[in-house]
């Protein structure tokens, strides 16, 4: 990934830690300290696998699990433990975890002593996304990841040793940012998974491939637009109305890819108006959740004026407008302004759909 400031690879594979020990050897025998920032969840699970692999002196610090790490105490006593430690501008940080742990992480090096070197050592499905492309964040009780910083890792180590132990809604997850991908960037692939019969149908090769697919296209529009001025809005599809559902029913209690699974679905009915995206093309996707086993059901559990307030709060609103990352077909993402009301019908056939 080549940004204007940064250079950094994104390695993947199965059982690669070792490797990226090796690689870097020179770097991390150069640091006064390297602490690897985790989760218990993570760090129960993974332990074993990973001081077998990882055979450099290093210090854990650890965080509560998932989105909990991603507050204002956490980012603090990472900051405390780095100080009692004496880390200094020659530390480096691992970040070994999902999205939170990375997002956390990233902000952390991204402020310490004004910034010190971080790798990402992602372990969901949906941290292919999360991990690559340098935003880092943590959440104010307003709104998430509201404080943050872009600073890009050192390198991605992405060992797909780590998947196999991820619960099903994380599977689910994962998975729908990298249809999320697939919808933005490639026809061909998204019929991939209209071939699937189930979420346990999937084959690890075919995931493994549609990983790297992931990567390679947020790679590419981070190349372009690393600020988010243009073209990274596409990544936001989905995620307008997917954030909204995701903070009405509350963080934690449905995970952010099921959220932005809901959110794909207003926005391909707006594609198939606003753009021109193939008519029934919604739908398609819709029923292909269904099978995938996303619940829709929290749909109802938010009213409709409940949704709009957040998605007025959202980042991507400006002067009430709301902008959205839209499809003109598949594979071709745009932004365009779309009015409340027109979002406020596609919520209506939404939930006459879901019921
Ligand atoms: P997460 O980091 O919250 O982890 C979810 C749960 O899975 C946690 O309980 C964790 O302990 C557990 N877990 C992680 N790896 C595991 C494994 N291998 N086996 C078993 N359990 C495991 O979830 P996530 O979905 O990876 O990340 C979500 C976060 O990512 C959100 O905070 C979101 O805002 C952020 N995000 C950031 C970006 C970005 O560009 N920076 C993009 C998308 C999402
Ligand atoms: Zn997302």
């Amino acid at each position: 990934v080549r940004t204007k400031d940064s250079f950094y690879e994104v390695h993947l594979g199965e059982k690669i830690l070792r490797e990226f020990c090796e690689r870097n050897v020179m770097s991390f025998q150069k640091a006064d300290q390297i602490i690897v920032i985790t989760d218990e969840n993570v760090w129960n699970i993974h332990k074993e696998y990973f001081n077998k692999n990882f055979s450099l002196p290093y210090k854990i610090h650890l965080v509560p699990n998932g989105e909990s790490c991603k507050t204002f105490e956490s980012y603090f006593d990472v900051q405390t433990f780095l100080l009692q430690e004496n880390c200094s501008r020659n530390s480096i940080l691992l970040a070994f975890g999902g999205g939170a742990i990375g997002d956390l992480t990233g902000f952390v090096a991204a402020t310490f002593m004004r910034g010190i070197s971080f790798y990402q050592i992602p372990t969901t499905i949906l941290a292919h996304d999360s991990a690559v492309g340098g935003k880092t964040a943590i959440n104010h009780p307003n709104g998430k990841n509201m404080i943050g910083a872009f600073y890009q890792p050192s390198e991605v180590l992405y060992d797909f040793h780590f998947l196999q132990t991820l619960p099903k809604n994380e599977v689910r997850s994962g998975l729908a940012e990298v249809i999320k991908h697939a919808l933005i960037s490639n026809e061909a692939w998204v019929h991939d998974f209209f071939l699937l019969p189930s979420i346990d149908a999937i084959q690890k090769d075919e995931l493994l491939v549609w990983l790297e697919k992931g990567i390679r296209v947020k790679a590419h529009i981070v190349e372009l637009d690393e600020k988010e001025q243009s073209f990274r809005k596409f990544l936001n599809f989905g995620h307008t109305y997917g954030h909204a559902i995701e903070a009405s029913i509350g963080y934690g209690k449905i995970t952010h890819g099921e959220a932005v699974m809901i959110g794909m679905i207003p926005a391909l009915m707006l594609s198939e108006i606003r753009g021109k995206l193939e008519k029934g093309y919604a739908r398609k996707v819709f029923n292909l959740a269904i099978k995938l086993d996303y619940n829709f059901h929290h749909v109802l559990n938010c009213s409709f004026e409940q949704l709009a307030s957040f998605m007025l709060k959202d980042k991507k609103t400006t002067n009430g407008e709301l902008h959205f990352a839209l499809l003109e077909k598949i594979g071709e993402p745009f932004v365009k302004i779309i009015s409340m009301e027109d979002v406020k019908k596609c919520d209506e056939l939404l939930r006459d759909w879901i019921m």
